[in-house]
Order: C-alpha cells, then structure tokens, then sequence
C-alpha cells in the first residue's frame, strides 16, 4: 500500500502546523488535507468516534490536548470509592501518554488530589481535582476557592451529623464541599438529598450537584467546565485542540468547555449528552490512548511495566 504523502495545516488557534497522514484503522491510506483539523471536527456528527477522525488525531499529538476523568472513565466505577481496581499497568500508560502529547494532558476529577495521588502517583500530570477547586500543574498547587474552605467543613459537618446512623450512606468530606455516595443504598438517593439541601442553607456560594449515584454540595464557581478553561490559558495546552473525556453528568460542564474552546468531548458509554463522540467503554479509551503513544514514538512500547514507587 503506497502511504500517502503527508500534509500540514495551520488551523486558527494552533501554535503550530499540524501534520498527518496515514492509515485508519480499517486501512484506508489517508491524509489531512485543505480543511482544517477544527472545520473536520465540526463536521462530525454525536456518534460512535470515526476510525479516521481517531486516526487524524493520533498522528496529530502536537495539536491536541487530552483532559479525562477518573472515575468510569480511566477505571471502572466500584460499589465504594475507596474500592476502585487500578489497572497495574494505568499510570505508565499515563505517563507515556503524557510524553507523547508533550505534557497536554490534564486529570479532571470531582476527587481531590491527595485521593488521585493515592490511587495513581503521577506527580508530573497536572491534576484539577474537587470539580477545579483546586489544581497542581507543574508541580504547583492552587486552591483558587480557599475563601470558601471553612464554609466547606460546616457543610460537611452537618451533612455527617444528619445522616449519621445511615452506614449504607457515605459521607465524603472534601476540600471545598461533601460527597454522599449511595451506591449502596439507591434507594436512599433521596434522603441523602435533602441532607444536602438543608445543610447548604445559608451557604450562598454552594449548590448540589448530581452524579452517578453520589450527590455533592460544591461551590458554583467549581465545575470541569472552567477547570479546562483555566488550563488551556497555560503552556503546553494552550494554543491545542482541548479533547475532554468523561462518563457522567458532571462531565458535561467539561465536554460543554471543550466544544467552545474549539476542541469536543468524548462520553465513555451510552447516555444523554453534549459529547460529539461515544466510546464504548474504558478498554476502548485504552486502544485510543494507545494508538496516540505509538504514533508519536512508533517504537515505543504504550505502557511499560516498571518498578512503580509509592506516594
Ligand atoms: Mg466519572
């Protein structure tokens, strides 16, 4: 098969030309042409994700910027939060994807740091954690909400003290708000709101938020939406086509921010959604991820199992 020449283009917002060609999955030899990577992108319609639009982008690290959640969409969603299985091989998989899109790529999660940390030591990968309350990014940690931290712990404390006594409940305090998970108890999703209710009253600045069976009293100035429009004011994602990835409801702030920023979003599943694309499930973000680390350093092994230190 004769490889088709390679091609660049300029694209309004890039830093850089960016510069492909190839085969897609299924083999058809192609190359980016006259239209731009953004036009190309605003073409496709809320579908299954093309092999050439995967293909386009994996051959094209220098111009993307990768965003992803954790939960449901790098590891699969457990009957408590503390009981994730992280995949062995997950953080050098991570870690060589990070170096393959020269440092664009971001953790957005509704966790804190310390739990990312906990779970997936990967202290070079900028993390905002807590919805965007707080973000490390080159080795620095911000707390941008801070001001709100004491009203936080009230919120947390009374949520604790009014489901106390309700151990199939879980109450998650967090840095800047309370989580109640109650994956265990689904039937009791209803009383965990009400918990929440009443215990931001008076709390002007906060608000409940819905997710995949848990329920989160946070600020209204924290979502994902503006964590990846903070991020993308800051080398090296600036200037790149944002591609944000996540599975739920509390998502859809990211893949909302994405869209405007000129990049999309990418769902992890079925469901209503403003994600332009859907993968089936996290194996198939694993395949993506990897045909972005192979088509940056084609000799590269995607995720290298190594001696792994502790945090
Ligand atoms: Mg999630």
């Amino acid at each position: 098969m004769e490889r088709p020449a390679a091609q660049c283009i300029w694209a309004a917002g890039l830093s850089r030309p960016a510069c492909g060609m190839g085969w897609d999955f299924s083999g058809t030899p192609w190359a980016v042409t006259a239209l731009s990577l953004r036009t190309l992108l605003q073409h496709q319609p809320a579908v299954t994700m093309p092999d050439t639009v995967s293909a386009i982008l994996s051959a094209t690290p220098d111009a993307v910027a990768i965003f992803t959640d954790f939960d449901g969409t790098l590891v699969e969603i457990a009957p408590r939060p503390d009981a994730i299985v992280v995949p062995p091989e997950l953080a050098s998989r991570l870690e060589a994807l990070h170096a393959a899109l020269g440092g664009a790529l971001a953790i957005v999660t509704g966790r804190t740091i310390a739990a990312i940390d906990a779970f997936l030591f990967v202290p070079d990968i900028s993390v905002t954690g807590s919805h965007g309350a707080e973000w490390r990014h080159e080795h620095h940690v911000e707390r941008p909400l801070g001001h709100l931290l004491a009203d936080a712990a009230e919120i947390a404390h009374r949520v604790s003290d009014t489901l106390n006594g309700q151990p199939d409940l879980l109450v998650e305090p967090k840095p800047t708000g309370v989580a109640v998970h109650y994956r265990a108890a689904p039937e009791k999703g209803a009383l965990a709101h009400a918990a929440l209710v009443r215990a931001i009253d008076g709390f002007n600045d906060f608000q409940t938020v819905d997710g995949k069976k848990v329920i989160e009293a946070r600020p209204k100035s924290a979502d994902k939406g503006s964590a990846i429009a903070r991020l993308m004011q800051v080398k090296p994602f600036a200037g790149r086509i944002p591609i944000f990835i996540g599975d739920d409801v509390t998502d859809e702030d990211g893949f909302a921010a994405a869209d405007r920023l000129g990049g999309f979003g990418i769902r992890i599943g079925e469901g209503e959604t403003h994600a332009r694309y859907v993968l089936p499930d996290i194996a198939a973000l694993y395949t993506y991820f990897d045909a972005l680390i192979t088509a940056r350093h084609p000799a590269a092994t995607p995720h290298p199992n190594r001696e792994r230190s502790t945090p």
